[in-house]
């Protein structure tokens, strides 16, 4: 027994348009017939198809038979229409859309996740937009999708995904994913639950937007521009070793800190990492700081101790007096405080030097 339900969604971007029922391209295209408009589900331009999904996860809770989702655009109509005579024991959402090339690996997997057994996806027929699309599928396969996931390109195609997911029935095990305000956030939640517990760190494809950087310590100078050109704050800046420090989770793999490095030190890594490691605030720098001479309070880098020490006493490094080391190897707050120590003992010593003729007077 087939049992489809068939809607069209549009994801034009724009709120106000998709609320007033307007789609953007309808007017240079007619919705199939028998399509009806769920314009609103696509409302939140961080989950666009998240309300079918919301509703597929309700359905999936109480029954047992496989759900699938298929999404196509117009094109693809007559092939959905042509492989419902072969659905067999599932439940299918058939959606159509309006702009297929914004169904990317965050919708899929948000699917996978909530309710949905398994995702066809009609394959986009210009090269340019297929190739991405492509990256997209591998993406998603690496992130929990596999499996799971199938492209159709003919109505053949499509009828052995249905095929496929008619034996996946059973109970719905998975709890639902943490919808976050980050597209990449969305994504890695449902990664999460869909990925064995505790995966660790996963290789991801090249151009993945998540992943670490690597870091050549020994060329790496602390110019920090790699810290102001990040878009993200993935890098920034330890308080007072200036370390640079990384948080895994921010990072969406643009390459802008690799491009800016003067010393070629960063590369990067695709991956997916497992929260809370994801999220936490790493060190990039494994050397141990300088420590303050006087409180003990790390300093700074010893790199960075080093040009410091180069600056102020010259190319030639002469064995320093330690006095005028002394300044350098102290935190701000000793530094200051030495100081006013010394300039107040010079003041003393001045004043003495001045009240003593007047007092033999
Ligand atoms: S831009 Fe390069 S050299 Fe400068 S702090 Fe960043 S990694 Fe180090
Ligand atoms: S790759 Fe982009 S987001 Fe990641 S740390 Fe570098 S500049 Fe920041």
């Amino acid at each position: 027994m087939s049992d489809w339900q068939r809607s069209g969604l549009c994801l034009c971007r724009s709120e106000e348009l998709a609320g007033a029922g307007f789609c953007q391209r309808s007017e240079a295209r007619q919705w199939s017939r028998g399509v009806g408009a769920n314009r609103r589900a696509s409302a939140g331009a961080d989950g666009l198809i998240l309300e079918i999904c919301r509703q597929a996860l309700r359905q999936r809770l109480k029954a047992t038979r496989a759900q699938v989702l298929i999404v196509y655009d117009e094109t693809g109509a007559g092939d959905v229409t042509t492989a419902e005579a072969c659905a067999g024991e599932i439940w299918t959402q058939a959606v159509e859309v309006c702009a297929l090339e914004r169904i990317g690996h965050v919708e899929v997997l948000l699917a996978l996740a909530m309710g949905f057994d398994r995702v066809l996806l009609q394959q986009l027929p210009a090269p340019d937009t297929a190739a991405v699309q492509a990256q997209e599928i591998e993406l998603a396969r690496a992130m929990g999708g596999s499996n799971r996931l199938d492209i159709f390109a003919s109505a053949k195609q499509l009828c052995s995904g249905l095929a496929a997911a008619s034996r996946m029935g059973g109970r719905w095990r998975t709890s639902p994913p943490a919808i976050v305000a980050s597209r990449q956030g969305t994504a890695r939640a449902c990664a999460a639950v869909l990925l064995p517990e505790g995966y660790g760190a996963i290789p991801l494809p090249v151009d993945a937007p998540y992943g670490t950087l690597q870091l050549d310590v020994a060329a790496c100078t602390k110019c920090q521009n790699c810290v102001w050109l990040c878009p993200t704050n993935a890098l920034s800046l330890g308080d007072r070793t200036s370390d640079l420090l990384f948080v895994e989770s921010h990072c969406i793999q643009c390459g802008m800190c690799r491009s800016i490095c003067p010393e070629n030190a960063l590369q990067l890594e695709p991956r997916l990492l497992s929260s809370p490691d994801a999220d936490a605030r790493k060190s990039l720098h494994q050397a141990a700081p300088i420590y303050c001479l006087s409180c003990g309070d790390p300093v700074t880098d010893p790199r960075v101790m080093d040009r410091l020490l180069t600056r102020f006493l010259g190319s030639e490094r002469r064995p320093a007096a330690p006095d005028r080391q002394r300044p350098t190897r102290l935190c701000r707050t000793c530094r200051v405080r030495e100081t006013q120590q010394a300039r107040n003992r010079r003041l003393a010593n001045a004043e003495l030097i001045h009240s003593e003729p007047r007092r033999g007077r």
